[in-house]
């Protein structure tokens, strides 16, 4: 069992309380027990990555890139055992686990080679002998505040842009997936990175989430969750003395519209995956299929048929497709939304049971809605479990009219044969990420990644987007004596 501590100012730090980590595929399996800290604790990190800013600031991109580089590396050799710990934790499949710790390792390569990228501009300036210069520059302390859906790509994500631009880091992961961040500081703490730029303070939200927030030292904070808790820390954040840099990313009610003239099995595929695997719980999952009339009834009942087939049970095991849901509370979630779905007169058409494995897990079936209307709760709220709903439309006009009916606006997608909706699609949903014949789940790691509406604000995470936050912009005159 890991014995989790808080890393800060480059010393592992116990905590006086402390919380287990639980495996949802069996829970009478602790994966660890992990330090709580406090807001003494956000205090002492904030203070470590204070005094370490000046010099990390200032230090060379090539100490940067090595340090990144050297992180990179160790995840992607380690990816086999850091995927099965992160199953472990959270349930997604083993294959899962895996490609997305090789994904934060490829994430730490691509921002080892961005901060060697980093531009300025030189201009003429329109007054005479002046020379105008624009420059980036770190931030100075980020807070980062991450969801349980993705341990480590999600931490990943935000920790390498933070360090590649020079910035300090205090680092909180969700309660529910401490080993993951755990093992990733841990690498962190042994790349060579001075002490006190990068400290991990495990916890509750509402208490080292909350000191982050209102920390006077801590200049910005990049926050991935849900749209409660996001609203909210945006609301603190600009009430603040001084105000906060603020990076929100949130919800999803993932469209993903099948045309008549869609590739059937293509079809089922992408609903397939982007409803049901990782068990429905990525912030890129459809939970709306919008189906046109022509191949509607085809369409459900091959979904239906492929849902007969997919495994659900523990993450580990071999030839598992779909791991449990991540702890009771989602799961109470889940099945309210499976009563809500019936009590305003959709049609249950599969799945929805809770299921009974080897080891006492979280186990539900995936399930599918049909006779969906769109302004029904299912078609609205995010539910963030194995559960999708097909809404029927009259053509390719009425399938985007719905897609883009709702208040959030991050990833959807299309199934057609036919070049000019793919295209025209692309052009008008009001989605951050479209994807053509893709699952709306699944991204390089390379380009931006966000949302619109409800979904994201501030600027996007990912590729080389991910500067606008994590820099701040210096506009330099100088007036030539000669
Ligand atoms: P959550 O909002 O409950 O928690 C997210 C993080 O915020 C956790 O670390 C939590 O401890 C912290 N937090 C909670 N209350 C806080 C407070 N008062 N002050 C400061 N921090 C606080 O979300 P979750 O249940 O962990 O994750 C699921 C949600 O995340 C879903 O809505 C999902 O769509 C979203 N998500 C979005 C993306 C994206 O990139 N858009 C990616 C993954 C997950």
């Amino acid at each position: 069992m890991i014995e989790g501590l808080n890393l800060i100012a480059g010393d592992w730090e116990a905590s006086s309380e402390t919380a287990a980590d639980i495996n949802p595929s069996n829970t009478g399996d602790i994966v660890g027990q992990f330090a709580r800290g406090d807001a003494a604790a956000v205090d002492r990190a904030a203070a470590a990555a204070k005094a370490a800013f000046p010099a990390w600031s200032r230090s060379t991109i090539q100490l940067r890139h090595d340090i990144l580089k050297r992180i990179g590396d160790e995840i992607l050799a380690r990816k086999e055992e850091l995927g099965r710990l992160l199953s472990r934790e959270e349930g997604k499949t083993l294959a899962e686990g895996i490609g997305e710790v090789a994904r934060a390792g490829q994430i730490f390569l691509f921002f080892s080679g961005e901060c060697l990228r980093l531009a300025g501009e030189k201009l003429p300036s329109v007054r005479p002998s002046v020379d105008v210069e624009v420059t980036r520059e770190p931030i100075g302390i980020v807070g980062l505040i991450t969801p349980w859906n993705f341990p480590i790509a999600i931490p990943a994500w935000k920790i390498a842009p933070a360090l590649a631009y020079g910035n300090c880091v205090v680092f909180k992961p969700a309660e529910l997936v401490p080993a993951s961040s755990h093992a990733l500081a841990e690498i962190i703490s042994r790349s060579g990175v001075p002490s006190g730029v990068f400290n991990l303070v495990m916890g509750k939200g509402s208490v080292v989430g909350d000191a982050i927030l209102k920390h006077r030292d801590i200049s910005a904070v990049s926050f991935t969750g849900s749209v409660a808790t996001g609203r909210a820390l945006a609301a603190t954040a600009v009430g603040c003395d001084p105000m906060k840099k603020i990076q929100l990313e949130m919800g999803g009610k993932n469209p993903m519209i099948v045309l008549d003239d869609a590739d059937l099995g293509i079809a089922v595929d992408c609903a397939i995956n982007s409803a049901f695997f990782s068990t429905g719980q990525r912030c890129t999952a459809s939970s709306r299929l919008i189906v046109t009339e022509g191949v509607h009834d085809r369409f459900v009942s091959a979904m239906t048929e492929r849902m007969k087939k997919l495994v659900v049970d523990d993450a580990l095991k071999d030839g598992t497709h779909i791991g449990p849901v991540i702890d009771q509370k989602q799961l109470d979630q889940d099945l309210d939304y499976l009563r809500i779905g019936r009590d305003e007169g959709a049609d249950l058409a599969a799945g929805g049971e809770i299921l009974n494995r080897e080891s006492p897990g979280f186990f539900l079936s995936p399930a599918l809605f049909t006779g969906v209307d769109n302004s029904m709760r299912i078609a609205r709220e995010e539910i963030f479990g194995p559960v999708s709903a097909v809404i029927r439309a009259k053509d390719y006009e009425e399938a985007l009219a719905l897609a883009n009916d709702t208040d959030f606006g991050l990833s959807a997608g299309i199934c057609t044969g036919s070049l000019k909706y793919a295209s025209h699609f692309k052009r008008n949903s009001e989605a951050g990420m479209v994807m053509v014949n893709l699952p709306t789940a699944g991204v390089d790691y390379h380009v931006p990644f966000g949302g619109r509406k409800g979904s994201s604000y501030g600027p996007r995470e990912q590729g080389s987007y991910a500067a606008e936050f994590y820099t701040t912009v210096k506009t330099a005159y100088s007036h030539n004596l000669n």
